[in-house]
């Protein structure tokens, strides 16, 4: 059986493509990459259609199919995506991935014969020359902590004593999020209106959010669906993923703050998260696999979420960075100063432990789901994946190079998550940018 682990032939690093910017050093997407999404024509208005990302290039995979320049059973893989999400082919699983793949890499390959190339330049556009959406529907949405390095940062802010809650080390901890409001990268993001309690105010306020945030975070696409009542054991639990992108959780503290206790996270969260537009395969991440190791002295998982195969590769070294550009720095041209720094590989959880313990009590997902890992922070402060932690929650601005300051999120803020991976013996390989700018709060309703 193949497994997404496994490395073939398009993970060799000597691989070069004929479409000559996916073998730039650092290109996000050379040929080893060939992350999936849906795209359309800028500004056209038509359907999106499902794409894969090369270079500086998009391929119309269902003008591809049309032309006859995919395998018989790719392009059937493939015919369910007609109304502009992934989710037909994203149950499929590793089998369609896999042959699509294949069939990618060796048609893209540099030395291809000169006709067979002419036919795929017909497929290809500039990524320039298009506008990218949500890959798929999210039927629904769930968030994790998985950053013991967060968690204790945050922790510690509420509870100098006693930072980290006991169950931390024992439960994957989680809730369920708002899928409607999940927007594709570039959506601008409302600041949004709500009740805070000032500092030692008897009664709360209502208005715009003081305290606008970013999370980083990467989010993992679930693509096979487990029936109600039947957990997914560890030993399978990564076949039911797809693929992972960047995913950055908006959070308004002020709201968080006053809403969050007895239920946990409300209006503070469901105003908008922003995904990524290119889903990065579990195949393409394979080369990127690393031991999942704990710190001395932190407890085994239970049985429920260990597996041998987890301890060996269970996690995944994703570099992962936050990026600010102000109004005034955009006016000026500047693209904008990196925030912070961290790794995925830092989870105190990782993919397969997510997924069996979201399951374990019988829940069902479903393809097209978004997991999101939590705020991905290092164990270095500045490596704080949320403006809450490197501004210590408002008590320390950020100083940027433009003079700004910032503790929290100004109107006509961008936020731009970046990630890539890379390892000697392996293809870098990146997934572009999740991008969101703030707009200021709607007038207060009276
Ligand atoms: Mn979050």
């Amino acid at each position: 059986m193949n497994t997404p682990f496994a490395l073939d032939e398009t993970h060799d690093p000597a691989l070069a493509s004929w479409v000559d910017a996916a073998n730039a050093a650092d290109a996000d997407f050379p040929l080893q990459n060939l992350p999936i999404g849906v795209w359309r024509d800028a500004g056209s208005g038509d359907a999106l259609r499902p794409g894969v990302a090369i270079g500086d290039r998009v391929v119309d995979l269902l003008a591809a199919a049309g032309a006859g320049l995919l395998p018989p059973d790719v392009s059937d893989s493939l015919a369910g995506c007609r109304d502009g999400t992934l989710n037909d082919f994203m149950r499929r699983g590793a089998g369609a991935r896999q042959a699509l793949r294949l069939a990618l890499s060796r048609a893209l390959r540099a030395g291809v014969p000169a006709p067979m190339q002419d036919g795929w330049q017909r497929c290809l556009r500039p990524l320039a020359a298009v506008e990218t959406g949500l890959p798929c529907r999210i039927g629904d949405y769930t968030d994790f902590y998985a950053s013991i390095h967060h968690a204790t940062t945050v922790g510690r802010q509420f509870r100098p004593d006693n930072p980290l809650l006991p169950n931390y080390r024992w439960v994957p901890i989680g809730y369920h999020g708002r899928a409607s409001s999940v927007v594709a990268s570039g959506h601008p993001v409302r600041r949004p209106l709500g009740q805070r309690r000032p500092p030692d105010a008897e009664r709360p306020v209502f208005g715009p959010s003081r305290r606008l945030d970013y999370e980083l975070e990467v989010g993992a696409f679930v693509a096979l669906s487990n029936a109600l009542g039947e957990p997914v054991p560890m030993a399978s639990a990564e076949s039911h993923l797809f693929g992972l992108a960047l995913f950055n959780d908006w959070s308004a503290r002020d709201i968080q703050g006053w809403e969050y206790q007895p239920l946990g996270p409300f209006l503070a969260k469901n105003f908008a998260s922003t995904v990524s537009p290119w889903i990065v395969t579990m195949e393409a991440l394979a080369p990127f696999r690393v031991p999942f190791v704990r710190g001395e002295g932190e407890p085994a998982p239970m049985p429920y979420l260990d597996s041998a195969a987890n301890r060996a590769s269970g996690a995944i070294d994703i570099q992962l960075e936050v990026w600010l550009q102000t109004a005034a720095m955009r006016a000026a041209g500047h693209p904008g100063d990196r925030l912070s720094r961290s790794s995925f590989r830092d989870a105190y959880w990782t993919l397969a432990q997510l997924v069996a313990h979201h399951t374990v009590g019988g829940c069902n997902l479903q393809p097209g789901d978004l997991l999101g890992s939590g705020t991905m922070s290092g164990p270095a402060p500045e490596q704080g994946g949320s403006l809450l932690e490197l501004s210590d929650a408002g008590r320390r601005p950020l100083v940027l190079s433009s003079g700004e300051t910032r503790s929290f999120l100004e109107d006509g803020d961008c936020v731009i998550l970046r990630g890539w991976c890379e390892r000697p013996g392996a293809r870098r390989i990146g997934f572009g940018e999740c991008r969101g700018t703030v707009l200021p709060a709607l007038a207060m309703p009276s």
